[in-house]
């Protein structure tokens, strides 16, 4: 395999490690490794495991579901069970298609937001994204680009020409005027606005007061679309997503991760209007073999409804909170900042708060790889990377809390031992 791996940020090179850790089991919060050491895991397989690994009832779910058949390809009455779900917890969804990923999900919602605009104008082909924005590996949307305020778009992957991505517009995230230029410029050729609402891959970054308003609002103007990528914040920093705690409406919505339940699945979903254009119903093509798979809707309805149950944002909003405090006076002199947003949480060893993903990488990384190696050794499982979100679980309890904050304690305190 490449890298020794099937995704390139497991091969744990973005902290300079020789090898990553290669996984045995979990339960709950705990990762336990090939040697037989345990782990508290803060990144739940990047995000799907928020009920912890091995959940009883999801996987008593599945088993039930692999019973009757894994696949029919062909209509089942837990897929609509599923959309009707998804219909009900996402305030902007009125129709949903399930898809396999999330790459899957966004490669889709592009292509509808392309057909949609089209009929308004043939000539709306651009699309704006954020520096620091993953969405999938789509390949229109690999590109980080560099500076200034609209820089067209210059791939980032061997592979994916220039033709392919010279209509993807790159901004910063939170930069209201970059936007507003960009848009008076162009806006008349902007098909659709793609963004994390918050993001995720760049470290964990909020909008800014008025920011997801503000893309609303041009959008509008426009007549573009706002896609809210909600494949990492869906089901995560509140049960209807970024759009429900922000009260912004985007009018194509992508999700992934949780709503699999620890299965292979992704949707898009936006107001009925919009997702008619999606075949059969429509002229928009996309297909899957095993879209809607039975065993993965089982798993992530089964997640889906674990969510709605009383209290369940505030507890977990309560853990990250807490260990964030923990972390943050257990930190000393060291220059840290810490975000929160319930179930997902990041830190960056910077001085000011991060507002960007230019931010992001002049905080100090090489202290991050340090520290990184530090817990890992005592048993804390972060994710390898200063531009990764970190993932609080129900399954999380205080006292891996505790033991979390302990080991970063000794962690900064031997790191500004020997880096004195
Ligand atoms: C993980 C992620 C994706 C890609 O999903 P895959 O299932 O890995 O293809 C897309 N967008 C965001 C915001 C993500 O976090």
């Amino acid at each position: 395999m490449p890298g020794g791996v099937n995704s390139p940020v497991r091969a744990f090179r973005s902290v300079g490690a020789a090898h990553p850790v290669f996984f045995k089991s979990a339960k709950g919060s705990k990762l336990y490794d090939v040697d037989g050491n345990e782990y508290i895991d803060y990144i739940g397989s990047w995000g799907p495991m928020i009920h912890g690994h091995a959940d009883s009832e999801i996987e008593a779910a599945a088993i039930e579901a692999l019973k009757s058949s894994s696949s029919f390809g062909a209509p089942t009455e837990l897929e609509n069970l599923m959309a009707a779900e998804v219909i009900k917890l996402v305030p902007s969804i009125e129709m949903v298609r399930m898809v396999n990923s999330g790459t899957e999900a966004v490669l889709s919602a592009i292509r509808l937001a392309r057909a949609f605009t089209s009929k308004l104008n043939p000539k709306k082909n651009k699309i704006i994204k954020f520096k620091g924005c993953y969405h999938g590996h789509v390949d229109a949307l690999l590109v980080q680009a560099g500076s200034g305020v609209a820089t067209l778009g210059l791939p980032d992957s061997l592979g994916v020409n220039s033709n392919v991505t010279q209509d993807t517009i790159v901004l910063n995230f939170n930069d209201f005027l970059g936007l507003k230029e960009v848009f008076k410029k162009e806006g008349e050729l902007i098909s659709a606005i793609i963004v994390e609402p918050i993001i995720g891959n760049g470290g964990c970054i909020l909008p800014e007061a008025g920011f997801l308003e503000a893309l609303r609002t041009v959008c509008d103007k426009y007549e573009s679309l706002l896609i809210f990528d909600e494949v990492m914040t869906g089901f995560r920093v509140a049960l209807g997503g970024a759009q429900e705690k922000y009260s912004v409406m985007p009018d194509i919505t992508t999700l992934g991760k949780v709503i699999g339940g620890g299965f292979p699945v992704g949707a898009y979903g936006a107001r009925r209007e919009i997702m008619e254009l999606v075949a059969p119903a429509g002229a928009m093509y996309q297909a899957g073999t095993l879209s809607g798979n039975p065993v993965a809707m089982a798993a992530g309805l089964t997640a889906l409804k674990k969510l709605q149950r009383v209290g369940f944002y505030d507890d977990l909003t309560a853990k990250t909170q807490y260990l964030i405090k923990g972390l943050k006076m257990a930190s000393g002199d060291i220059p840290v900042q810490f975000v929160e947003a319930a179930g997902m949480f990041g830190m960056f060893f910077s001085k000011t708060v991060v507002k960007n993903f230019d931010e992001a990488k002049a905080s100090n990384v090489e202290f991050f790889k340090k520290y990184y190696m530090e817990m890992l050794q005592r048993g804390i499982y972060l994710a390898p990377s200063a531009f990764e979100a970190f993932f609080m679980s129900a399954a999380h309890s205080y006292e891996d809390l505790d033991r979390t904050i302990e080991a970063h304690k000794d962690s900064i305190l031997f790191l500004s031992q020997i880096l004195v």
